[in-house]
């Protein structure tokens, strides 16, 4: 790209999620980017007093950038605002504490760095305009947020049907009581019942499905303690997921480019993946060590 001495610039537009310091007076700036997906990159000279750009780059701030793709980390050359969203969420704690845990998020739901996530960046947009404009409950607007990030992942919790065995049949007969399982990945009917399962109630069963299809006008007349107990289930099973279902696909997709990658260093190292494994095995340690997390992540894989 750069091979025939041009300057290899280009434009996007995001949302700044975190700030860190960098030497004397630099800052590495995590953006949520429209096209580009989640994107590192050098402010220099932003936590100098005079800097033109600093105030630009903090967290909640919408704006558009111009990089210059570097060698390591791409560096942030120009930087205008479209929208500072973390004014109006300064001055309110719970709408700025919903905003913070959406920023944390939507990082740690996009964990490789500039692979497009456009529709995780619409997500965290329209969140926090929402947020700012006041539209609904800041608690009710973070669960929205979480729950469709999970949707856009491919981890909505199962409502409507059993997780495990597909049964629209979750309710049990005695008492209209339903299973939530964490790990299960939602409802569960009676006889996939993990043991621990939470117990919630329909209303609150009900609500999780209005964040889900953004039924506001079913959401904003929720009661507080169905509120409560979703966001509850919520928390619980967005960490969960993002520990081990997202994080464990990540890893075997790098493990595997990785075990790729060492075939390639290895003689007669063969085209596919699986014989290079087995070719690789009794080689060197390094690729030893990443066969085994493959089958290590793989396990994790089949345990859901
Ligand atoms: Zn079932």
């Amino acid at each position: 790209m750069r091979d025939n001495g041009t300057v290899s610039l280009y434009r996007d537009d995001g949302i700044v999620l975190r700030t860190q310091k960098l030497g004397e007076a630099d800052r590495i700036i995590t953006v949520l980017t429209r096209r580009n997906g989640r994107v590192r990159a050098v402010g220099k000279g932003v936590r100098r007093t005079k800097s033109r750009f600093g105030a630009r780059l903090e967290p909640f701030t919408h704006v558009d950038l111009q990089f210059y793709a570097g060698r390591s980390l791409d560096v942030i050359t120009q930087a205008e605002t479209v929208r500072p969203y973390g004014a109006p969420l300064s001055a309110d704690y719970p709408r700025y504490t919903s905003g913070t845990a959406m920023l944390e998020t939507a990082e740690r739901f996009t964990p490789v760095e500039k692979e497009p996530a456009m529709r995780q960046f619409l997500l965290l947009v329209g969140g926090l305009r929402a947020l700012g404009d006041e539209e609904h409950g800041p608690r009710l607007l973070l669960d929205a947020f979480l729950l469709r990030s999970l949707a856009v992942a491919g981890y909505a919790p199962a409502i409507e049907e059993c997780a495990v065995c597909g049964t629209p049949d979750t309710a049990d007969r005695g008492t209209g009581s339903r299973a939530f399982g964490i790990a299960a990945g939602g409802l569960t009917c009676r006889s996939c019942r993990p043991p621990g399962a939470a117990t919630p109630s329909a209303q609150t069963v009900g609500l999780m499905g209005a964040l889900l299809r953004g039924d506001w006008a079913r959401a904003d007349l929720s009661q507080p303690r169905h509120q409560a107990e979703c966001s509850g289930l919520v928390a619980a099973y967005v960490q969960w997921h993002l520990e081990h279902s997202i994080r464990s696909l990540r890893h075997v997709e790098h493990a595997a480019g990785t075990v790729e990658h060492a075939s390639n260093t290895v003689e007669d190292a063969t085209s596919t993946v699986e014989d290079a494994t087995s070719t690789v095995e009794d080689a060197t340690s390094t690729v030893e060590d990443a066969t085994s997390t493959v089958e290590q992540a793989a396990g994790v894989g089949r345990g859901q």
